[in-house]
């Protein structure tokens, strides 16, 4: 099979070389994609039916200019405007939908931008996901931070001012297991008021476990809807489950979360019945979970360490606007969220439209916050980073480019009692 991911190391043995090049190259040695694994909670749900089901009958070809007006016209954007909105017939629309985009913005965000940082506690990796720099079979720094260095880390990104934080393992069980990210999660709430998870799905009882721990919500990327390219991308380890991911945000519910982040990763598969599952998910379920608070989130794939095959710009800057101001005119209470991948030209442009969280003081590796925050070198090694980041702005720039353009930096909205 012909793909642009595929990277050997010299590192791998003989035998893991092999075992990798079957992978790759022999459909028959992997397992079911569809077929839950033992211990993987199955739950009733109609919300995957609705959402492939709309997908699989899109044809973006098929609007027309006369349909994107028509949908700039109407005061709620169904589902079938949102489709020409996406579609390539709504690309000389462009001025149009970021002028409607940015008035639902305000009307239910009003001029405000949320800051968050990410914390990569390790990343150990069971899973061989072909376009990412933690696959199991790339050869890089692993690292899983101890307690006291999670502490050290938060205690650092705290003092810069940061309230929310979310939390990210690469996606190992017996690495990185649920208690431990239960205690790191016990920590987090002693420093920040808003704690988020990005970890490997689990199910409703560890979500329920988390949720006690600290933990507020959950995001998990489908990386595509599409299941067929899901297959190829995704040959080993528990993600290649691919049924078993797509519910991880209505598990997380279940399990008592305040709310759920939901994203493709834009450039893995057609970009436009991706952006549209996307939003879909979160349709269907917060029609099922009113109370839910939901974002989205729009990453482009980044290059990667070990792999210089990996510099897609598929989804070009105006189309990835494109899919933000649809998103922000189909779902104009929804979050969403504009990563440190993009970069701060992008970022300071897309808050005034459509964005309303932005993450800052962002690091993708393993324990050197520190370094980047105080300029002191750390003691213990650091693990290496999971892809390359555009914007590196500090949590004090990115508050001042805010601020600057008019708008108002917000680092916590979230109150206990
Ligand atoms: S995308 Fe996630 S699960 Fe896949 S290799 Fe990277 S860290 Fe692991």
């Amino acid at each position: 099979m012909e793909n642009q991911f595929f990277v050997d190391s010299e590192y791998l043995s003989a035998e893991a070389l092999q075992k990798k090049h079957r992978l790759e190259t022999d459909p028959s040695c992997r397992k079911n994609h569809m077929e839950y694994l033992e211990g993987m909670e199955v739950i009733e749900s109609d919300v995957c039916k609705n959402v492939i089901g709309q997908m699989n009958s899109y044809d973006y070809s098929k609007y027309t200019a006369s349909d994107v007006k028509s949908a700039l016209e109407h005061e709620t954007c169904s589902i079938e405007d949102f489709k020409a909105l996406l579609s390539p017939a709504a690309e000389p629309f462009l001025e149009q939908m970021a002028q409607r985009a940015r008035l639902e913005t305000s009307k239910h965000f009003g001029n405000t931008v949320y800051l968050f940082t990410p914390l990569y506690i390790a990343n150990y990796c069971e899973n061989y996901c072909v376009y990412c720099g933690f696959n199991c079979y790339n050869h890089i720094s692993r690292m899983k931070l101890s307690m006291e260095q999670i502490e050290k880390e938060m205690k650092v990104i705290a003092d810069s001012g940061m309230e929310e934080i979310l939390i990210l393992t690469g996606e190992s069980r017996s690495q990185s297991n649920v208690e431990y990210i239960g205690e790191a999660c016990k920590l987090a709430r002693k420093y920040f008021r808003m704690v988020g998870l990005e970890i490997y799905p689990v199910n409703t009882d560890e979500y329920t476990y988390l949720h006690e721990c600290g933990a507020d919500y959950v995001t998990v990327f489908q990386e595509t809807y599409d299941a067929e390219k899901y297959e190829q991308l995704h040959l080993l380890g528990h993600k290649r489950v691919w049924p078993y991911r797509f519910d991880a945000q209505e598990r997380a519910l279940m399990g008592g979360m305040r709310g759920v982040a939901f994203s493709a990763l834009l450039g893995l598969s057609d970009f436009r019945r991706d952006a549209l599952a996307s939003a879909l998910h979160v349709y269907y379920l917060q029609r099922k979970y009113p109370h839910a608070e939901m974002s989205l989130s729009c990453p482009r794939l980044r290059p990667i360490i070990n792999n210089d095959k990996i510099n897609p710009l598929d989804v070009h800057e105006r189309q990835l606007c494109q899919v933000l101001c649809a998103y922000r005119i189909f779902l104009p209470y929804v979050g969403i969220t504009v990563s440190s991948r993009e970069s701060a030209e992008f970022r300071n442009g897309i808050v005034k439209i459509a964005a309303t969280k932005v993450s800052a003081g962002v690091s993708t590796g393993i324990g050197d916050h520190e370094r980047k925050y105080t300029g002191k070198e750390s003691d213990g090694v650091q693990g290496d980073e999971q892809f390359e980041i555009d914007d590196s702005r500090s949590l004090d720039k990115m508050y001042r480019d805010i601020s600057e353009e008019g708008l108002q930096p917000v680092l916590n909205d979230y109150l206990y009692m």
